[in-house]
């Protein structure tokens, strides 16, 4: 039969790799409680509509990398690509403006995009995130930058850098597009043909554009920043201020426009040098206005994205040997006294010990080779002489020392070794 292999873009985690990964979920759980975030989980699919809506339907995300597809009842659905739009369409539809507060979330979990694998991108592939609701201040902006870079900080992640940006608001970004737009139109034919295209739909993604040809013409072209009204100008200044108040080191960016739609005022990106200098780790922004786009009340918000599995390349690979758990092998001279071992281990168990024993094993030497395999830190060997006289022989692995104690003295040893 024909061997069946994992989809193409798509990966199995397991150890010495899954180590990793929680302990990444268990920092991002205790460090986001300290700023009062909560976890909020939504499905992994929803409908198509809320991303098209969401996201916009002229980006990258939209046009080329959605898993869409119809389910048996003829609706469409989309795996979801990202987790914002879902978070603020689990806020509206569960009336979470009105009944809770703060308003603040973070989120892990799987998303999917339809994109050509490489090293670190992955078809399904792995954000944790936060979302902040119903602040508009700048102060916020600069905390949720904070976070992430004193959370990446606190992972060993070094050589971090923070780009930050303004992309405006309603008021004044269609009067830059119009700018952006005529000065693009001047270079139409220097454009590569997709670029040509978005000078009609959506000129700012020009920027995103990897040609080198667009990127050297799109510097020519005249910035957002240039181009703010008084009150995201007002933003943007308050937003630098704070971040060097909190000490964030930052650089600005004019030309970083992410690759969705919804963002507005502040827009920020963190990269690590470690990983080449094109690697964004982690990616956000303000988005003012999708939450009322998604039929819900004018409420602000901001978040940002990070992926895991980059953060995960960063981790050393000497956690998994930290989080490791003493375990102790239950082994048993006789098969007679299999069962005996068991109401050993039933003990150990419950009194919250890593405890194994091997059930088909045909003699000592088998299981201490078992033990071997699972890093037993210590052995406890049960013969006729054990079980008679209510002992319990313990062997330290590491050391080869060997004790010998009453049976009814093992939850202290339990409380002295373990
Ligand atoms: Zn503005
Ligand atoms: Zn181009």
């Amino acid at each position: 039969m024909s061997k069946i292999i994992a989809p193409k873009g798509t990966g199995d985690l397991y150890s010495p790799q899954i180590e990793k990964w929680q302990y990444l979920e268990e920092k991002i759980r205790e460090y986001y409680s300290r700023f009062l975030y909560r976890e909020i989980r939504t499905p992994i699919f929803e409908h198509s509509e809320l991303f098209q809506r969401g996201i916009g339907s002229e980006t990258e995300v939209v046009q080329k990398e959605m898993y869409t597809f119809d389910d048996k009842g003829g609706r469409s659905l989309t795996l979801r690509p990202e987790n914002t739009a879902s978070v603020v369409r689990a806020a509206i539809e569960k009336n979470l403006f009105n009944d809770m507060f703060p308003l603040r979330f973070f989120y892990i979990g799987p998303m999917f995009r339809y994109e050509r694998p490489q090293k670190g991108r992955m078809r399904q592939f792995h954000q944790f995130g936060v979302e902040v609701f119903a602040d508009e201040s700048a102060q916020v902006d600069a905390e949720v930058i904070y976070t992430a870079m004193n959370f990446l900080d606190s992972l060993g992640i070094t050589d971090i850098a923070v780009e930050v940006n303004s992309v405006g608001c309603s008021q004044c970004r269609p009067v830059y597009i119009k700018k952006l737009t005529e000065a693009a139109q001047k270079h139409e034919q220097e454009l590569c043909t997709d670029c040509q295209r978005k000078i009609h739909t959506n000129p700012l993604r020009i920027f995103d554009c990897k040609k080198e040809t667009c990127n050297e013409l799109s510097l020519q072209f005249p910035t957002i920043t240039e181009n703010l009204c008084e009150e995201c100008a007002d933003h943007f200044s308050q937003l630098k201020e704070t971040l060097e108040l909190l000490s964030v080191p930052y650089q600005l960016n004019p030309r970083m426009v992410r690759g969705l739609d919804y963002y507005t005022k502040t827009a920020f990106e963190i990269t690590s040098g470690q990983l080449g200098s094109q690697n964004a780790i982690l990616g956000g922004g303000r988005y003012n206005n999708l939450i009322k786009e998604l039929g819900g009340a004018d409420v602000p918000g901001i978040g940002f994205a990070a992926g895991m599995e980059r953060i995960i390349l960063h981790l050393p690979d000497t956690i998994a040997g930290e989080r490791k758990k003493k375990v102790i092998l239950v082994a048993y001279r006789t098969p007679e006294l299999r069962n005996h071992a068991l109401k050993l281990c039933d003990t150990l168990w419950s009194n919250g010990a890593c405890a194994f024993m091997d059930y088909s094993a045909k003699n000592l030497k088998k299981q201490f080779k078992k033990g071997d395999k699972i890093e037993a830190d210590f052995t406890i060997i049960l013969g006729e002489d054990e079980v008679e006289q209510e002992t319990l022989s313990i062997k330290q692995m590491g050391t080869r020392e060997q004790t010998v104690i009453k049976q009814e003295e093992l939850e202290q040893w339990l409380k002295n070794n373990i």
